[in-house]
């Protein structure tokens, strides 16, 4: 979630994330954590910690809550107390959608920093929506209302003129609305036949840019797979050098320096890039190394319609790799912290 929100830059900043795996939280008679222990443990939790009342401090929670709600605030709970007092339930949602754990305590960050925008500007229904339109805000009675207001990633209208009324600014609106879409594909039942969203050119590194532009102008056929190969070849030299710069690390390449499987190899260490082992899985399991060596050095397909399903993995592949890889080497913006997250490991 931290890197989300680094990634897609704006007003709401994950500050920290702190472990605290032996904290004692009461449960009720089916086993599940009162609210009232939550919120005083949250109390604690911000006194320790020093953290201030304006900065919003969220628990995340392995277990189940004793009323099952996704996230709620202290103020839920009991009217005078804080509405930036949250918890985020970190509970197996699969059931209901393909969002990863991530995305899903980012939508529960983002409903409850607008609802205490919303709170703070008078508005107190907590369950405008019981009709579940699909809206952000939604209430989400029945669980699987979830699902619709992931894959909508929309705020409805009268929300909308709700928080503008509440002061909320458009930088804010901007990366709230940034965060959904991206939560909305990552929730889609039928997402696996979506593309990758494509990366512009502005976020990639200069070497890369380059022959993601190469492979932007060649039109289809040799020339176009030939530039995929190299755009391949540049996205892990990359990663490798860039990684082990950041560490301040020798590459250490051995006695086959230039070999691109040694570097591919090399993807191992670099564990400072975020999704790096995604990465690495899949150039295996897609076998590229071995089609960019038979192609490159051994034989190319006579007929320039052989290279169609070789340039159709190709086209999959690599905007995972630019996804995974680059995007996330790019630090977010200064801007002003608002978020604790104190996560509670599961037990
Ligand atoms: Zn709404």
């Amino acid at each position: 979630m931290r890197r989300l929100f680094g990634r897609i830059s704006g007003p709401i900043v994950i500050e920290r994330g702190v472990e605290l795996p032996d904290l004692a939280i009461e449960n009720d008679e089916r086993g599940e954590l009162t609210w009232r222990s939550i919120f005083d443990t949250i109390t604690d939790l911000r006194a320790t910690h020093a953290i201030p009342t304006e900065t919003f401090a969220a628990l995340v929670l392995g277990e189940p809550n004793e009323r099952s709600w996704f996230a709620a605030s202290a103020a839920n709970f009991e009217a005078e107390r804080s509405s930036r007092d949250l918890f985020l339930s970190a509970e197996d949602f699969s059931w209901i959608t393909p969002c990863p754990r991530e995305g899903l305590l980012a939508n529960f960050v983002m409903r409850r920093v607008l609802r205490d925008l919303l709170r703070r500007g008078g508005e107190h229904d907590e369950q405008r929506h019981r009709e579940d339109t699909g809206c952000l805000l939604d209430f989400c009675k029945e669980k699987e209302a979830l699902s619709k207001s992931l894959r909508t990633g929309d705020i409805c209208r009268a929300c909308l003129t709700g928080l503008r009324e509440a002061g909320a600014d458009d930088e804010l609106l901007r990366q709230v609305m940034r965060i959904s879409e991206e939560i909305r594909r990552a929730s889609l039942d039928a997402g696996i036949y979506v593309a990758a969203a494509v990366i512009p050119f502005a976020a990639l590194p200069f070497p890369v840019a380059v022959t993601r532009h190469r492979v932007a102008v060649e039109r289809d056929g040799l020339r176009r797979f030939l530039a995929l190969l190299d755009h391949f070849d540049c996205l892990v030299r990359y990663a490798v050098v860039t990684g082990h710069a950041v560490r301040g690390e020798q590459l250490g390449l051995g006695d086959r320096p230039t070999s691109l499987g040694s570097w591919v190899q090399k993807l191992a260490d670099v564990t400072s890039i975020e999704g790096i082992s995604e990465v690495r899985a899949l150039i295996e399991s897609e076998k590229v190394v071995k089609l960019r060596n038979d192609t490159k050095h051994g034989y190319l397909p006579a007929a320039t319609e052989d290279l169609v399903p070789h340039t159709e993995l190709l086209e999959r592949v690599l905007p995972q790799m630019e996804h995974f890889s680059f995007a996330r080497l790019r630090k977010a913006s200064a801007s002003t912290s608002t978020t604790v997250l104190v996560r509670r490991a599961r037990s």
